[in-house]
């Protein structure tokens, strides 16, 4: 892009905390040289990525490789990621760790500095997470050889394991909390490219449900002001993401609205299941099932969407949460899922049937009644 945007950047500081940005001048200097000490640097993210994980990671990787030319840079995601990101500029040199173990492992082990995106615990890379877990610091009190930093938004990050955390729940998604670090350290016009801009907002609309959720902040209008002065252009990254959708798949939205929803009106949740026998019927992909849970959020008086499916490698059943307002949809998830994530988005399995699934989200669900029964109109 040859148009240097004019923006003054501010320092958009957070409310209620240090009262300046994100990272604490320890932070900064640390970050600093961790990446400046590096020579093999691996970035990662959580298994099923979406568009934050991917986000993040490309426009971490090229940002780094402009800082820092003489270092190999390589993003490795547990598994592979669905069509509908593949657009996502530098998507195409991420490396897949299942089913390429014996090509990826040793770029994994030669690694010096590993990079965790969009996740704050290892057992979210899977079988990735098992190859990096012994190269860290872990627990032992001893220094592996490989040094971490975390970069991320999840709640409760996994401790001991990196060397620098760089962790907000608070904010709407990962691509929102790099691109803050980036602010940090950085200033126009090197501050981003336009492709790494394009990445960026890709994480953070994908995050947000398209600013649905978790983006009532002003700050993150200020930061897609920036972004836009990068020369993205947010209608065609809204179609990349969103208007991709195959004949099939469109089909099989319907089938879904139409056969398998069912509300509990009492309870103000939704829930649709999916099995593996459907998938082959409908012909669809992995990632096609995207987005389906958000649909029943449409319902008047809706406020917990449940989406059950069955797992195409392991005998599981993943589950899918989405809300609106204050339920809490990732205590829910850990409490009977075994999982996490945000307040209106998250996810966990289950390691039985389907019908077994289904018992337990009513279980679920009954002991969150308290929060689903209150007022019916959202
Ligand atoms: P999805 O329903 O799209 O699979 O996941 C929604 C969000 O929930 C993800 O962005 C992620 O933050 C979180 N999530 C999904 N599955 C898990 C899980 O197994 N563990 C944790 N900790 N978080 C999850
Ligand atoms: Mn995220």
């Amino acid at each position: 892009m040859n148009n240097i945007p004019n923006t003054k950047v501010s320092t958009l500081p957070l409310e209620g905390e240090r009262g300046g940005g994100l990272l604490s001048p320890e932070q900064i200097s640390l970050l600093q040289s961790l990446l400046a000490a590096a020579h093999h640097i691996v970035i990662t993210c959580h298994r099923g990525p979406d568009g934050d994980a991917i986000g993040s990671t490309t426009a971490l990787a090229s940002w780094l490789h402009r800082r820092y030319p003489d270092a190999e840079i390589h993003i490795i995601a547990p598994n592979i990621f669905p069509d509908f990101l593949k657009w996502i500029p530098g998507a195409e040199d991420i490396l897949v760790y299942e089913g390429h173990e014996a090509d990826v492992c040793p770029i994994v082990e030669a690694a010096d500095l590993i990079i965790m995106c969009d996740h704050g615990e290892l057992k979210r890379m899977a079988s990735l997470g098992d190859v990096i877990r012994p190269l860290l610091p872990i627990g032992s009190g001893e220094k592996g050889k490989v040094r971490c930093i975390m970069i991320d938004h999840h709640l409760d990050p996994e401790p001991d394991i990196a060397d620098l955390v760089i962790s907000h729940p608070e904010l709407s998604s990962t691509c929102e909390v790099l691109m803050r670090v980036i602010l940090e350290l950085d200033s126009p016009p090197a501050l981003l490219t336009q492709s790494e801009a394009t990445s960026l907002y890709t994480g953070m609309m994908t995050d947000t449900g398209a600013f649905t959720y978790a983006s009532n902040r002003p700050e993150i209008f200020e930061l897609i002001s920036i972004l836009l002065s990068y020369g993205i252009d947010k209608d065609k990254i809204y179609r990349n993401i969103f208007f991709t959708y195959s004949p099939n798949r469109m089909k099989l939205m319907g089938y879904m609205l139409y056969m398998k929803l069912d509300v509990w009106k009492k309870a103000h949740t939704a829930i649709m299941t999916f099995t593996n026998a459907e998938r082959r019927r409908f012909g669809v992909l992995n990632g096609d099932t995207e987005g389906l849970v958000n649909m029943p959020l449409q319902i008047l008086g809706v406020k917990l969407s449940i989406f059950l499916r069955e797992d195409t490698e392991h005998p599981c059943i993943r589950v899918s949460l989405r809300s609106v307002d204050d339920f809490p949809c990732n205590e829910m998830a850990a409490e009977f899922f075994g999982g996490g994530g945000h307040k209106n988005a998250a996810g966990g399995e289950v390691w039985g049937t389907m019908d077994e699934a289904v018992a337990l989200v009513k279980k679920a669900v009954q002991k969150y009644m308290s929060y689903l029964k209150e007022g019916n109109i959202k």
